[in-house]
């Protein structure tokens, strides 16, 4: 029975941001708990959850915010926004105008957040591909145009989630250490 934060060398506050119902919760879930739920309430009290992994021989312990409900534009307070040293932006590769969106919780995030912050773009929902209502072409233009890593990916299938939190994480560790 160790002390296991003692051994902790950083701690990373990310912050998931976009529309309700994109699927910020359950990217979360699948992140720090490998858990999916199909009818997800919406995220009530819940505030973060941890994760904890070892990049580079040090011990990195992820602190992942989840909006509780806060998704109307401008609700988001500058108190969630604090401290983050990555953003993950989320819209639903299914829904066109959640990702028409991602410009506008962009500038909220750069308002808020500082200017150093790692932020990934990701297309939730890929395994509805029959349903895709955003071009895999219109993501990566608007990533390479915005200066943001891109990932599409599958809360309820796994796909990408692990290694879109970890790159994001690692290009924190890239920055800070
Ligand atoms: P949030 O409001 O952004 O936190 O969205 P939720 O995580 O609550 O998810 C909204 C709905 O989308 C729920 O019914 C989820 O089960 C569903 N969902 C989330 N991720 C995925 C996914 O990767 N694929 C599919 N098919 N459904 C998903
Ligand atoms: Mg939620």
């Amino acid at each position: 029975y160790g002390d296991f934060n003692s051994k902790i060398d950083y701690v990373f506050k990310v912050v998931l941001i976009g529309d309700s119902a994109v699927g910020k919760s359950q990217l979360l879930s699948r992140f720090a708990k490998n858990e999916f739920s199909m009818d997800s309430k919406a995220t009530l009290g819940v505030e973060f959850q941890t994760k904890t992994l070892v990049i580079d021989q040090k011990t990195v312990k992820a602190q992942i915010w989840d909006t509780a409900g806060q998704e109307r534009y401008r609700a988001v307070t500058s108190a969630y926004y604090r401290g983050a040293v990555g953003a993950m932006l989320v819209y639903d590769m299914t829904k066109r105008q959640t990702f028409d969106h991602m410009t506008r919780w962009l500038e909220e995030l750069r308002g808020h957040a500082d200017k150093n912050i790692v932020i990934m773009l990701i297309g939730n929902k890929c395994d509805l591909e029959g349903l895709r209502a955003v071009p895999v072409e219109d993501a990566q233009e608007f990533a390479e145009r915005e200066n943001l890593c891109f990932m599409e990916t599958s809360a309820l299938e796994a796909t990408n989630v692990e290694t879109a939190f970890l790159t994001a994480l690692t290009d924190i560790y890239g920055i800070i250490s």
